[in-house]
């Protein structure tokens, strides 16, 4: 395949925390997440989600401990450092560029020659299943389309770990059942890493390998679909992941 992620053996978050102001956003995360794996965080709106993954990406600094990518410490770097791929909720396209050169941008940016980005993107496209809508502006694509280009967008700088952060949730039901699959079979075509944000239940028991529950700034729990249903650790996990009724 000609994209090829960044290899390494796992990204450790080491006693992350993040303030704003007096507010403990995320208080003491300990999590280690090993390569390939498919990681939901999940919680409800405000327990710290979007924090978690933007810490990571390097979109907001932490304001105590560390995280690191295997030996090397990367919460000091910038987030184009970093090189991690980015998913959001609102796509983020650029309205003016076509799907070929939204694709293309970060492989341009990083002045990589023009040939080898042209195979990079065509493989981006064959991945996401785009081919054929190269030329078209983002305003002529429906919703599913648009998040297609933004996970091509994400992959095709070969970063070491994919984040995203809750990419379903401006599409409608059935396109969101749509897109949740493609989403898994992009992750294992390709041997990604991913951290996919959510705070539907559903979305985090069909995707993930595991699932982080988060709560106030806590993680509550770490464990697979089957762990988390077998031994919830406490009743309001339980109770949040709809296991007692
Ligand atoms: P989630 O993504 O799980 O909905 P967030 O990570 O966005 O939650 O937010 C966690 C907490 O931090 C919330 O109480 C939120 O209001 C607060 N918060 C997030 N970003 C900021 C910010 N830039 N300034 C102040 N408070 C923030
Ligand atoms: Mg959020």
């Amino acid at each position: 395949m000609t994209i090829a992620l960044s290899q390494f053996d796992e990204v450790r978050l080491d006693h992350v925390s993040r303030d704003f102001g007096a507010l403990n956003a995320l208080r003491d995360i300990n999590l280690t997440i090993r390569r390939r794996e498919f990681i939901a965080l999940l919680g409800p709106s405000g327990c710290g989600k979007s924090t978690t993954l933007n810490c990571i990406a390097g979109l907001l600094p932490v304001t105590g401990g560390a995280i690191w990518l295997d030996k090397s410490r990367v919460d000091t770097l910038r987030p184009e450092e970093r090189g991690f791929g980015m998913v959001f909720q609102n796509y983020a396209l650029f309205p003016h560029l076509n799907v070929r050169q939204n694709i293309g941008f970060g492989l341009k940016m990083r002045g990589t020659p023009k040939a080898e980005m042209e195979r990079k993107v065509d493989e981006a496209l064959r991945l996401v299943r785009l081919q054929g809508q190269e030329n078209k502006l983002p305003g002529q694509l429906s919703g599913g389309q648009q998040q297609r280009v933004a996970i091509a967008r994400a992959i095709v700088i070969e970063p070491p770990l994919v984040l995203m952060d809750e990419p379903l949730s401006n599409l409608d039901a059935k396109l969101r059942l749509e897109m949740r699959a493609e989403i898994r079979r992009i992750h294992n075509e390709l041997g990604a890493t991913t951290i996919y944000v959510t705070h539907d239940q559903d979305e985090a028991l069909s995707l993930a390998d595991r699932i982080v529950v988060l709560r106030d700034g806590v993680i509550r729990q770490v464990g697979t679909p089957k762990e988390l249903y077998e031994a919830p650790a406490h009743l309001d996990v339980a109770d949040f992941m709809g296991f007692r009724n």
